[in-house]
């Protein structure tokens, strides 16, 4: 049997195992079970894909997403390895050609959606084959507590009867307990070894803004942090994500529009273009990125707020999977808050799903109005501690000023309770702030002691301090009665004067620009030579048919920026390089490096030729 770590260094062209890659993939090697928790981009797929190598046989991955399936094997064939798919979008004669290198055997790695795995006719064809393991991918989605239920994945408990001697290893990024318990009496692993990684993407900086304007708020964010680097716009509506592409177009950025009310073929170019050029803007809804295994993804910015922390998480981590520096963005308002609260009100499900729902969103908005370190917060909601403060988020960089809230707040709640509980924000904040309106007047709230009491303060902090109170469940908005307030019993004390209440302060963002950050690492004499590399791999992917980084990850650019190998085996010591790679590639990064090594020195340090220094 091929040694695990003779494939990740000559195949996959990596030193060392990460986190637990190097036991999990023993266990599956020597045919145990395992249930792999890790976060994305940490490196679950060489936990199937070594044994896969390793065992004889063939691995058979099931994997819910089309666009994904396709990109790994794309990129394993790359590596030269034999992987290939089946799926309702190929063509009959592909599909043939599959199921005849399955049938001879010459196939390490079959990708296949869960519901056409278990259709009777694929079953029995791999009865007569020879299987390595079983792989099942996005493992979450068994679980009906998750954010992402597929039932059909409940169904791939068959395969734990019909094969009981082969391994299975099921894998995610997203698991709170529950949904971990669900996964393994589900898909029956009850003997399988867990293992648990930290679920912390370091590299990942997060931020989240409150406030009004936030296209302006985004502009800053692109213009200061990401001037040229390619990411992903989340918005909640079709409309939204239209409008917002087609305003980044005008202000100069490339954005594409993504979301399902496009035709199939657009959405696909779109996609394929996200994939294949640099620094495109993908503006989506949540439509798009499952299954985005673009690894330079450097920035994911949200104009809305995601239901729960677990999309969120999800969300955000479709950035930085190349472990680069990469922003997670979002800006949210009180439109945000008032109607996600309506919407999971308004949902259909059990009493039990609503109530857990509930607890999700108040966890997400809790997270938004934080004024200590995000990432704790985070890895705390999924069961995990970090002893420190981050250093790379938002509260920690510049920690949030609070203030004492508790008589705003106390103004606010009896503005609610005087006006009899059935107004919204806007008319509400009219009282406080005494506005001559006739539809105050006519409700006589204009004699209400508290009519004008909060004259000094503007309309935006208002604003704000409901958001905040509806955050923390102080207030409660009545989907039925179109927004109104209600005081929920939660005020109670806050009312009483028993409790006092601090709140973040408004940020009004800093109108003098900072210098915007450099687009890369790379040092201004050094620019010349990273644009031709990136060139060439360009070139090389359009030939392949290949997105770049099939090619080469920036991350192993840069290395060979820093290092200038100057012979194909210094070459092979640079991470992401396996051999497969080295043998097509090599040569023609080498004659990019020599180019500049011979202009960069002087005459007499130079050697000969470039063709010496390749014969090397
Ligand atoms: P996940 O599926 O967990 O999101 P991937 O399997 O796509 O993550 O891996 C993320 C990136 O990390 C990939 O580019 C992969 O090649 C790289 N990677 C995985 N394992 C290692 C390793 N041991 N050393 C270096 N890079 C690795
Ligand atoms: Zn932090």
């Amino acid at each position: 049997m091929p040694d695990a770590l003779d494939i990740l260094r000559h195949t996959f062209g990596y030193d060392e195992f990460r986190h637990h890659q190097a036991a999990i993939i023993e266990q599956v090697v020597n045919g145990g079970d395992a249930l792999v928790l890790m976060p994305t981009g940490g490196g679950k797929s060489l936990c199937y894909q070594i044994p896969a190598l390793a065992r004889r046989g063939v691995a058979v991955v099931a994997s819910p997403l089309i666009a994904l399936m396709e990109d790994q094997v794309q990129a394993l064939q790359q590596l030269g390895i034999s992987a290939a798919f089946l799926n309702s979008s190929q063509d009959q004669f592909s599909a043939q050609e599959t199921r005849q290198r399955l049938r001879d055997g010459s196939l390490d790695l079959l990708y296949v959606a869960p519901e056409r795995l278990l259709m009777e006719s694929t079953l029995e064809m791999l009865d007569n084959c020879h299987i390595a393991l079983f792989a099942i991918d996005e493992a979450h989605c068994v679980s009906q507590w998750g954010h992402d239920f597929r039932p059909e994945y409940q169904r791939l408990s068959v395969l734990a009867q019909r094969y009981p001697t082969i391994p299975r290893i099921a894998l995610t990024a997203t698991a709170d307990l529950r949904t971990r318990q669900e996964i393994i009496t589900q898909l029956k692993l009850q003997d399988a070894q867990i293992y648990v990684n930290s679920f912390d993407r370091p590299n990942i900086r997060y931020t989240i803004t409150e406030g009004h304007n936030a296209r302006d708020q985004l502009w800053r964010f692109l213009q200061m942090e990401h001037p040229e680097d390619s990411g992903i716009v989340y918005c909640l509506s079709r409309k939204k994500v239209e409008a917002t592409a087609e305003w980044l177009n005008k202000k100069g950025r490339l954005a594409l529009p993504y979301h399902a009310g496009m035709s199939a073929p657009v959405r696909r170019e779109h996609q394929a273009r996200f994939l294949r050029e640099d620094n495109i803007i993908m503006v989506a809804t949540i439509a798009f990125g499952m299954g985005i295994d673009k690894p330079d993804v450097r920035f994911v910015a949200h104009l809305n707020l995601p239901k729960n922390i677990e999309a969120y998480y999800q969300e955000t981590g479709r950035a930085g999977r190349d472990g680069q520096p990469a922003s997670a963005w979002m800006t949210y308002g009180l439109q945000d808050v008032i109607m996600l609260r309506q919407m999971s009100e308004d949902s259909s499900g059990s009493d039990e799903y609503k109530r857990i729902q509930q607890q999700k969103l108040d966890a997400m908005l809790g997270l938004c109005e934080l004024s200590s370190c995000r990432r704790q917060a985070i890895l705390g909601y999924f069961g995990e501690k970090l002893e420190q403060a981050c250093g790379n988020c938002d509260n920690c960089r510049n920690p949030p000023q609070t203030w004492d809230a508790t008589e705003a707040a106390q103004q606010a709640l009896s503005a609610i309770y005087r006006t009899g509980q059935r107004f919204g924000v806007v008319y509400l904040v009219n009282v406080l702030q005494g506005k001559e309106e006739q539809r105050i007047r006519q409700n006589g709230h204009d004699q209400l002691a508290l009519f004008g009491m909060g004259v000094d303060r503007s309309q935006q902090e208002w604003r704000g301090l409901f958001r905040q109170l509806i955050a923390c469940g102080h207030i409660r908005v009545d989907h039925e009665r179109h927004g109104a307030l209600t005081l929920t019993e939660k005020c109670r004390p806050l009312l009483r004067g028993e409790q006092q209440l601090h709140l973040r302060k408004q940020i009004t963002p800093a109108k003098k620009n900072r210098a915007p950050r450099r687009k890369s690492e790379v040092r201004p004499a050094d620019q010349p030579c990273w644009d031709a590399l990136r060139a060439r791999r360009t070139q090389l992917a359009q030939e392949a048919g290949v997105p770049p980084y099939v090619i080469f990850h920036d991350a192993t650019l840069m290395a060979m920026l820093e290092r200038r190998p100057a012979s194909l085996e210094a070459m092979s010591q640079l991470p992401g390089i396996g051999e497969k790679k080295l043998e097509r590639f090599g040569r023609a990064f080498l004659t990019v490096l020599a180019q500049f090594e011979r202009d960069a020195r002087p005459a007499s340090d130079r050697p000969d030729t470039v063709s010496d220094t390749l014969r090397l």
